[in-house]
């Protein structure tokens, strides 16, 4: 397959270069080796962005929402038709296993355009009577909207952003992260293949400062930002300084509670979800997995047995169902936290170690016996290191789950359905599981509390996030004025 784009930015419906910005090597995880070249933005590169949805936004804005909506799932239709080749695209930008982009990835992208593009025409203001007098309300665009993504969902990141700005009639720039730049590229070639007019969805890449030039433009009128707490902080931080709008999707040291009640081998299953997906590389996962002493070893043997099935190999082998680390500074970062594991002395009882090939690999890695205070049950790690935590009731196990600055997910297993209800209404996160872990359907909105972000992505609620209400008092009869 061809890696290389056409060229580092796609601005105005057109792919643009611009040579003098910095070279962004482009790795292949799974190997190492260098399969693209992209430069990062420079200011006339971003001005160029900036302008180009600035100009197209009013025109984009005043059509109505079925006009908008019908490009949007023609851009659905295409992504779903092509989804193969998309699917390779991503295993190339982060080296998780094609069994898994081909059903993750393109398709969840192709869910959120299609998603929202039918609800662009249900997007309808209120009528409130007073009297003879009324107030209706617009929802109307917010303007040019700014994306920031991270490396472990390229494409969907790309449309979880795009779809719902776009529906609800603004412009969008996105940067994907340096690390997986070419998705989000495709992304913009079939928006416009759909008719997107012009200008409408933007891509540039670079580094942290092209995404902070974006925040800080004051054309830029909002700032969704997916990545980590440390960077959600600046970059609210400047956001808030322009008084934009901001939607805030960061990371996650999730809480997954078993009970000794639970049906064994569904509770191993949501912790396998929940902690070696995208080889651990997702946000929500729930990596202090809590299980009740009761059952605690018949747990541990039984997610033992079934890591034997994890396949380690050619992320392009449909067969192979673990993938690499997406760079070798994330695999040295997980690796340092497998290494506090040992020291701090939770027991290993499974993995551990880098494997002996080319690329940034790690086996899938569990810890027992791991405590509240330890640095691997505080800290978010983003790979594949899962810790097990022993607990003996319900309310310390809430207690414990909530001691954390961060709240996107939680899940819980039992098959007592009002303690599921009662545990799932106690514990602080945003995006809540009972008796699975990890799913997430356009249809359900998704976001954190405390420092896991602000705002929700998909559902109806994004349409909060992407619009704004304007109201209209309207006097029927004569103004009364005091003179
Ligand atoms: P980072 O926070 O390092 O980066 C996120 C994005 O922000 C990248 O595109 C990065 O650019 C950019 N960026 C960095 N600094 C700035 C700045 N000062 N101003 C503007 N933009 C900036 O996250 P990672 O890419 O390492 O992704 C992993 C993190 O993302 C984890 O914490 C994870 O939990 C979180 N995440 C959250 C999700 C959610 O929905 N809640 C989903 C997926 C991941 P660059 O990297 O190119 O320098």
């Amino acid at each position: 397959m061809e890696t290389q784009p056409k060229a580092s930015h796609f601005i105005n419906g057109t792919y643009v270069e611009d040579t003098n910005g910095t070279p962004i090597p482009v790795i292949y995880p799974a190997t190492g080796e260098v399969i693209a070249t992209v430069y990062a933005a420079t200011p006339e590169v971003l001005d160029q962005a900036v302008s180009a949805a600035q100009a197209a936004q009013e025109a984009w804005g005043a059509m109505t929402g079925t006009e908008r909506g019908r490009i949007l799932r023609r851009a659905a239709d295409l992504m779903r038709a092509r989804n193969h080749e998309l699917s390779v695209l991503e295993t190339y930008d982060t080296g998780k296993p094609l069994q898994e982009t081909l059903v993750a990835d393109a398709t969840s992208g192709a869910d959120a355009l299609e998603y929202f593009g039918g609800l662009a025409a249900t997007l309808t203001g209120e009528h409130i009577p007073l009297g003879e007098d009324w107030v209706y309300t617009v929802r109307e665009p917010l303007g040019v909207c700014v994306g920031i993504g991270a490396w472990n969902y390229p494409t969907q990141i790309a449309c979880w952003k795009g779809a719902p700005a776009l529906a609800c009639g603004n412009a969008m720039i996105f940067k994907p992260s340096e690390t997986t730049p070419l998705c989000a590229l495709k992304v913009a070639e079939i928006l416009i293949e759909a008719g997107l007019p012009a200008g409408l969805y933007n891509v540039v890449q670079g580094m942290g400062e092209v995404g902070g030039a974006l925040v800080t433009d004051p054309r830029v009128d909002k700032v969704s930002l997916t990545g980590s707490v440390p960077t959600g902080k600046k970059v609210y931080a400047a956001a808030a300084s322009g008084m934009k709008h901001v939607t805030m999707e960061l990371g996650g040291k999730s809480p997954l509670v078993i009970f000794d009640d639970a049906d064994l081998d569904n509770a191993v299953g949501g912790a396998i979800n929940g902690n070696f997906y995208s080889s651990g590389q997702v946000c929500s996962n729930g990596t202090r997995v809590f299980v009740q002493k009761g059952i605690k070893e018949a747990f541990l043997k039984r997610l033992a047995e079934r890591l034997e099935n994890a396949v380690l190999g050619d992320p392009l082998n449909e067969d192979t169902n673990f993938g690499p680390m997406v760079s070798e500074r994330q695999m040295e970062i997980v690796k340092s936290y497998i290494a506090k594991g040992n020291e701090e002395g939770a027991r290993l009882v499974a993995g551990g170690g880098q494997l002996d090939k080319e690329g940034f690999w790690l086996e899938p890695t569990v810890f027992a016996d791991v405590t509240d205070d330890m640095t691997i049950a505080r800290e978010e790690i983003f790979g594949p290191v899962m810790a097990v935590l022993d607990f003996e009731d319900e309310a310390e196990v809430i207690a414990r789950a909530n001691d954390t600055e961060y709240g996107l997910s939680a899940g819980v297993f039992t098959k007592d359905i009002s303690r599921a209800h009662r545990v799932i209404g106690k514990l602080q996160a945003g995006s809540c599981f009972i008796n699975s872990y990890n799913d997430a359907p356009v249809e359900a909105p998704f976001g954190g509390v405390k420092a896991s972000g602000v705002g929700r992505e998909n559902s109806k609620e994004a349409i909060q996030h992407y619009s704004q209400v304007k109201s209209v008092y309207v006097r029927m009869g004569d103004v009364e004025a005091a003179f």
